[in-house]
């Protein structure tokens, strides 16, 4: 799977492409892992697809984490669904064609992610510990994007420049293939995505954790910080 030179990016903005020639405006199920992550994806994505927002993170055990997570991705949808309200998209990047986002609820499951990762405790972070939980996160969404007749559906995940796309990609699309929904490829930290997830992150002042989710990657955060260890998989490690 290393060496694969598939241009997600390219891939979303052809399917983009294909839908606007039709004059379609697609629903989209988007897996959001954490509000920082998901600004610059809403900002692009609500242009041309109605989003529903699936904030679906077993991986973060610590419930307190996951609710603080969960409350800051709400104000940012607030935020972003005032714009479109007073149709005000100063500062953003905005054809002006924004449409709302919804959010669908969905359970914590944190005991799922500890079930599906068991075994894999001694794994570093970037290992086979990351796969499980991707695939875990993405089929659960692919489910609910079936269960809801969405046109598509895909997740956050390739904003971090830490994230390997080719391997989220390659679950997002079987996972579609299993479910019969299709998914949206993407590698979200293209054309200076990642970059932007930074600025709007500043501009609404957005709670920006330091370690990826899981009670390991905590645990290595705590390491880091102490001077011991590294990390290759904390997306938001270099925010
Ligand atoms: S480090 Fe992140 S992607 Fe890897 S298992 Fe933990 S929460 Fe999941």
């Amino acid at each position: 799977m290393t060496g694969n030179k598939v241009n997600y990016a390219k891939r979303t903005e052809s399917i983009i492409e294909e839908n606007t020639r039709k004059s379609l405006v697609p629903s989209l199920l988007l897996q959001v892992c954490c509000a920082p992550c998901s600004s610059h994806c809403l900002e692009y994505l609500r242009e041309y697809f109605r989003v529903t927002v699936f904030y679906y993170n077993p991986n973060i055990t610590d419930e307190a984490e996951f609710t603080k997570r969960k409350e800051e991705e709400i104000r940012l949808i607030g935020e972003l669904n005032r714009q479109v309200e007073m149709q005000d998209f100063t500062g953003m990047h905005s054809t002006g064609q924004a449409h709302r986002i919804e959010i669908m609820p969905c359970p914590h499951d944190a005991q799922k992610y500890e079930e599906a990762v068991r075994g894999l405790e001694q794994c570093p972070e970037g290992g086979d510990r990351c796969t499980v939980c991707f695939r875990l996160r993405l089929r659960e969404t692919a489910r609910a994007a079936a269960e809801g007749g969405f046109d598509y559906f895909t997740t956050t995940l390739t904003i971090s420049p830490l994230k390997n796309a080719d391997r989220l990609n390659t679950i997002g699309e079987a996972a579609g293939r299993e479910f019969g929904v299709e998914f949206l490829p993407s590698d979200f930290k293209k054309k200076d995505g990642y970059k932007r997830s930074v600025e709007l992150s500043g501009m609404f002042g957005l709670y920006r954790q330091d370690y990826c989710g899981c009670r390991f990657s905590k645990e290595e955060s705590i390491r880091r910080k102490a001077g011991e260890g590294n990390s290759t998989c904390s997306s938001l490690a270099a925010y």
